[in-house]
């Protein structure tokens, strides 16, 4: 039995870095903080935040606690439905909220979403789909999106790269890109089909690199290598940390991604 204080700080890097607060154990990633403009975070076990395992009741008393440690009001998480695929809504006032009490209330058929007001936290939920955080510092936006194998072929990161340019007027290499913990090229094996849909780029015979994959996808957008920060923390190594629905087998829980603009 590996101990896990000791796995997490041997995952310990200058890409990722644990909190602990209240018993809450989360990730944050160390670009995002020194750019001192978001609150972000990215959770572990035991937490399961997303509706549908178990109890509501016991999955808004989760959240709240790990929106109380964080600074941010609960009742102002913004989630999108998530269907893999590669939709991204723009978030504005009007939307706070959606999702925040109910799988129902999520913005319908999303699986991805930018924002540039302040106080709105955009949240989303995996096990091992990549959890991709974007930040452009110069205009004060922000983009969450997530991307298995399905929102990976749909290009869901280029989707919200697009998207920045268009809404908020962001250049491309002025985009901090974070990939967080998710299933890695070591663990991720599909089947031949799929390996067939990405003509057998990203794969080392059945086994598919999402990370190399969606890399590719924001540096053919125009973000720069050395703003793409691959945490290449893959959850199905790390099952004791992290859900894995891989690992655990299907439904298993899912971790909170957080991603919010500070007030200025
Ligand atoms: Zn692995």
């Amino acid at each position: 039995m590996v101990n896990v204080l000791e796995v997490e700080e041997k995952m310990e890097t200058e890409k990722i870095s644990w909190r602990e607060r209240e018993g809450i154990k989360y990730l944050v990633f160390p670009r995002f903080e020194e750019t001192d403009l978001v609150i972000h975070a990215f959770t572990s076990r035991p937490l399961d935040l997303r509706f549908g395992r178990r109890p509501r009741e016991g999955i808004l008393r989760d959240r709240r606690q790990v929106c109380h440690i964080l600074g941010v009001n609960f009742l102002c998480l913004t989630a999108g439905e998530q269907v893999h695929r590669a939709e991204v809504s723009t978030v504005g006032r009007e939307d706070e909220g959606r999702g925040a009490l109910t799988q129902e209330g999520a913005i319908p058929e999303v699986d991805g979403s930018v924002s540039d007001v302040s106080e709105v936290p955009l949240v989303l939920f995996t096990a091992d789909c990549v959890p991709l955080f974007f930040l452009d510092p110069v205009k004060r936006a922000i983009g969450l999106a997530h991307a298995g194998w399905r929102g990976t072929l749909a290009r869901a990161a280029g989707k919200v790269v697009s998207q920045m340019e268009e809404v908020y007027g962001t250049r491309p290499e002025d985009l901090l890109v974070i990939l967080g913990p998710s299933i890695g090229p070591c663990c991720y094996e599909v089947g031949e089909e799929i390996i067939n849909l990405f003509h057998h780029r990203f794969s080392d015979g059945r086994r598919l690199n999402l990370w190399e994959a969606n890399r590719e996808e924001l540096l053919s957008e125009g973000v720069k290598d050395e703003n793409i920060v691959n945490s290449e923390i893959c959850t199905s190594c790390h099952n004791d940390i992290f859900f894995s629905e891989r690992r655990d087998g299907s439904p298993t829980g899912r971790m909170m991604a957080l991603l919010m603009l500070s007030s200025n």
